[in-house]
């Protein structure tokens, strides 16, 4: 079992082995309530076309959604005419994105595969790689931190671009947690919550209309700690932004993202 130190009082739970355990933590009653969580239409209507605009301007054509979900990014980046591959390590979220590529009309290849072993998977290289939803945080190993990241560095062709993101951790780790709702999670019926967090682990609580109740473990990564990992993973440069802002308070935005390009 592996436990982590809590800066908090010491009744606090600590994590356990289930929470580096992502497949597990995406059960079926939470993947069914997913689509409701985040709000196709409503996420459509706050990102526009942020990531559609930055897969054109690195002239990406082959796309890996490296943590499709429920398929969200990976149908629309298709609906934008990329040639798109939907990966995800969890065999629920997979069956899901599969049934709503069909939903929607689009075809592309689905995928199961965990980040560390992704060159297991994989046919070739991307223009680009995009792990978007806060899915990364889900590693809470370092070395698995610097080896999937070495991973994605390596998926690329040169001149390719990562595009990676995160809640504001800078801010949950400083208890200002704030969701405007704006953002990723746009669905109006479920309530986001942070149940406990410390610099090692974040519990999320999701509580929905109906008294369904479901908690996500993940590691708080800092926005200068994820760029500094990604120059140690080779690439050349960082971008940052702040809820698809390039200007940006860190106080102030709810996700943050970073595009790192490999030359
Ligand atoms: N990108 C989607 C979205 O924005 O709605 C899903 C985000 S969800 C928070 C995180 C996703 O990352 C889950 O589907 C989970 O299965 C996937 N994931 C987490 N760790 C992974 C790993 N090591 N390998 C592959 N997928 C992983």
């Amino acid at each position: 079992m592996t436990t982590y130190a809590s800066h908090a009082a010491s009744n606090v739970p600590l994590a356990t082995a289930a929470a580096e355990d992502f497949e597990g933590q995406y059960v079926p009653t939470l993947v069914d309530r997913w689509d409701q969580l985040i709000d196709w239409d409503r996420r459509r209507a706050s990102e526009q076309d942020f990531f559609a605009e930055l897969l054109n301007g690195a002239e990406a054509r082959r796309v890996l959604d490296v943590a499709a979900g429920t398929g969200y990014h990976s149908v629309t980046l298709a609906q934008h005419g990329f040639d798109v591959t939907a990966a995800d390590g969890s065999a629920e979220m997979v069956e899901r994105t599969r049934r709503n590529a069909a939903a929607h009309g689009q075809s592309f290849r689905v995928l199961q595969a965990d980040w560390r072993s992704l060159h297991q998977h994989i046919d070739g290289r991307y223009d680009a790689i995009v792990c978007l939803g806060s899915s990364f945080p889900h590693l809470f190993r370092e070395t698995d931190r610097h080896a999937v990241l070495a991973e994605f560095h390596q998926a690329l062709n040169p001149g390719g671009i990562l595009i990676i993101d995160h809640r504001n951790f800078d801010s949950i780790r400083q208890h200002r947690y704030q969701s405007s709702g704006n953002y990723y999670y746009c669905g109006t019926g479920a309530t986001v919550t942070v149940a406990h967090v410390d610099s090692q682990l974040c519990r999320f609580q999701y509580d929905f209309p109906d008294g369904g109740r479901h908690q996500l473990e993940v590691y708080p990564v800092l926005s200068a700690e994820l760029s500094s990992l990604l120059i140690g993973a080779g690439f050349d440069t960082v971008q940052t932004f702040g809820d698809f802002r390039e200007n940006f308070d860190i106080d102030e935005v709810d996700f943050v993202i970073h595009v790192a390009r490999k030359s």
